[in-house]
């Protein structure tokens, strides 16, 4: 039975691969690190938590849920698998918009060029969006450019609760640092912004937010 004020809650974190032969694929710089403090504060407070990673080279504690995936699929595949008995899903990875239409099945040879035909991955936090009942949804914006309405689009066409926006600019690149400055925007538009905060602290802010919201909405699933 579940206790009073625990949730499940449904982590992903990292980057993901997608392979274009046996021995290359496509990723991005995600390293996992909010992702995996976000599971370890939720587990802390003693939250059910299960994490669902992309190669990282991260250690988690012992006592964590922890199913390793590689590619968008895998991940999505994990996701759906365990997001039926999850209050909360936070969708700290990074999954890859877009992977190989074809994986070769020996590694290419080289040749003068190139030329790779990509197609979208299946967006897992969207697909969810007509399923998510009472559940409460949190994401993450990584933004070059117009990050405020970017990050905007993105809750609303997601569905989301609250989402996380980072901008990546050569003063702020937050992969794999302990440090980052970021907005943290909610469905009624309203936009913290935290300077330099450690991805630890931010992680405890985030599942304030999240026990408070599930304190007012709190209600069984559909
Ligand atoms: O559109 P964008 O990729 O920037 O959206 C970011 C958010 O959507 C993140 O929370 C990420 O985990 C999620 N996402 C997803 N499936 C994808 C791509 C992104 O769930 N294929």
């Amino acid at each position: 039975m579940q206790k009073k004020g625990k949730l499940n809650i449904l982590v992903t974190a990292g980057p993901t691969r997608e392979y274009i032969d046996p021995l290359r694929y496509i990723t991005n710089l995600s390293t996992g690190v909010m992702g995996y403090e976000i599971a370890k504060a939720a587990l802390c407070r003693r939250h059910t938590v299960t994490l669902i990673s992309g190669p990282t080279n991260i250690v988690p504690p012992r006592n964590l849920r922890v199913i390793n995936v590689t590619t968008a699929q895998q991940m999505k595949q994990a996701v759906d698998s365990v997001f039926k008995n999850c209050h909360c899903l936070v969708m700290a990875a990074a999954v890859s918009d877009f992977r190989p239409k074809i994986i070769h099945k020996h590694k290419i040879k080289q040749k003068r060029s190139l030329t790779m035909t990509l197609e979208k991955t299946p967006d897992i936090l969207a697909g969810l969006s007509s399923k998510k009942g009472r559940r409460i949804f949190v994401g993450f914006s990584l933004e070059t450019e117009n990050l405020i309405e970017n990050a905007g689009e993105k809750l609303k066409n997601k569905n989301l609760d609250l989402i996380v926006a980072n901008e990546y600019t050569r003063k702020n690149n937050p992969f794999g640092k302990n440090k980052t400055s970021l907005y943290l925007i909610d469905k009624a538009a309203k936009k913290e912004w935290f300077r330099n905060i450690t991805k630890r602290k931010f992680a405890s802010i985030i599942l304030d937010k999240i026990e408070k919201m599930w304190y007012i909405y709190s209600l069984p699933i559909k």
